[in-house]
């Protein structure tokens, strides 16, 4: 019986990497450098690479279930996203971070749902991201509101990180909220100015840009709540 992952390992070898094998001896003797902090949801229908078009070298990249944020204190235990935070701000100096949720997110549903029993890792996992939900019956458009409000938490989370703080106010950093709507094949993003996510087609930019110009970015989790889906 063919192995076929063992078909895929042999194909990468053979048809791509010949074709972009100086981009990767370049990305082996400079190191890596990328820009991008891009911190997505696991779903397997979520492709960064797809999204944003880009390749090797370019997305420094953490998927979890949720594409949640700890909060920095601590108070959830030691992450790996919180590590790979850091390292991406006090290391390789990224200058964007990407927060990308997405439609039919099971991580949101899980969070109105009963978990099958003996995920309690998971369980805790999900606490991180209840803060998000609203107290309403589950439906669909509740699960598109919070999975929308959970990104939005993720970037005040963020802003709770010291050296992504300091990067913002010295507009070295800038912070993206995204939800992709895997039916419409669009990326919807975060607008503080109008507290709303905007589908990038009608947008101006690529999400929240410098987060400074929030009015006050302690209130934008509230503020989306109050506004999304609009009437
Ligand atoms: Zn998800």
């Amino acid at each position: 019986m063919p192995d076929e992952l063992l078909t895929r390992l042999r194909r990468f070898n053979t048809d791509y990497f010949p074709q972009h094998q100086a981009r990767y001896k370049d990305l082996v003797d400079q190191g890596q450098h990328p820009t991008t902090l891009f911190i997505g949801c696991s779903d397997s229908r979520l492709v960064p690479y797809l999204l944003t078009g880009a390749g090797p070298g370019e997305l420094f990249l953490v998927r979890n279930v949720g594409a949640f944020v700890p909060p920095w204190d601590g108070s959830h235990g030691v992450h790996g996203t919180t590590a790979a935070i850091e390292y991406a701000i006090l290391v390789l100096h990224v200058k964007r971070i990407i927060v990308c949720g997405h439609s039919h997110c099971g991580a949101i549903r899980a969070l109105y749902e009963d978990l099958p029993e003996g995920a309690v890792n998971l369980k805790d996992w999900l606490d991180i991201g209840r803060e998000a939900m609203l107290p309403v019956q589950i439906s669909p458009e509740a699960l598109h509101r919070t999975e929308q409000r959970s990104v939005v938490l993720a970037l005040e989370r963020l802003m709770e990180y010291p050296m992504v703080r300091t990067a913002v106010e010295a507009h070295r950093l800038t912070l993206h909220g995204w939800h992709y709507v895997i039916e419409d094949g669009e990326v919807h993003v975060f607008d503080v100015q109008k507290g709303n996510f905007v589908p990038a087609s009608k947008s101006e930019h690529s999400g929240t840009g410098p987060y400074l110009d929030a009015p006050d970015d302690g209130e934008l989790f509230n503020e989306i709540s109050a506004t999304w889906p609009p009437a």
